[in-house]
């Protein structure tokens, strides 16, 4: 896991029930995964929200993402809008669970660099297009087709 995170949120008077709501508004870098990098930090506006043994964190996240599309190759940079509605069991139980892969929530620490990460992840599509009808690669003459430069017309088979 990615060490020295700055971005731990102290959310223990929430669990202790002395305060209510605690509003996080951070900037995040992110660290780059499968291709996708991140241009500026990720703007991450956080409304958490402690309700007896459950944590409500609501919110947005709003990033840039940079990376090479699924199907011509071409350039993809697009700013992504991410809805947060999540909900972490605050108990000890959960926490302790040695399969869970989530760091978000450590004892009264919360981790909103790696929540960033989790959403961020998750929302990305797997075949990332740089629109959605790219029309890719022209397997015969190997042009962008989404430029117009191929002149192979229409579903011409490969011959040889
Ligand atoms: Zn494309
Ligand atoms: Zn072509």
């Amino acid at each position: 896991m990615f060490m020295g995170s700055s971005h731990k949120v102290d959310i223990g008077g929430l669990l202790a029930g002395g305060r209510q709501r605690l509003s996080v508004d951070q900037d995040v870098a992110l660290e780059p995964f499968e291709g996708v990098q991140f241009s500026e930090p990720a703007h991450v506006h956080l409304d958490v929200h402690a309700t007896g043994e459950m944590l409500e964190i609501a919110g947005t996240v709003d990033v840039r993402i940079h990376g090479e599309c699924d199907r011509c190759l071409g350039e993809v940079d697009r700013a992504m809008h991410i809805d947060v509605d999540e909900r972490f069991p605050v108990d000890g139980e959960a926490q302790a669970d040695p399969f869970g892969e989530s760091n978000v929530l450590t004892g009264d620490r919360l981790d909103v660099n790696d929540l960033a990460t989790q959403l961020v992840c998750s929302a990305v599509p797997l075949g990332l297009l740089c629109a959605p009808d790219c029309k890719g690669i022209c397997p015969n003459c190997g042009e962008n087709k989404n430029t117009g430069a191929c002149k192979c017309g229409p579903e011409r088979a490969t011959e040889n």
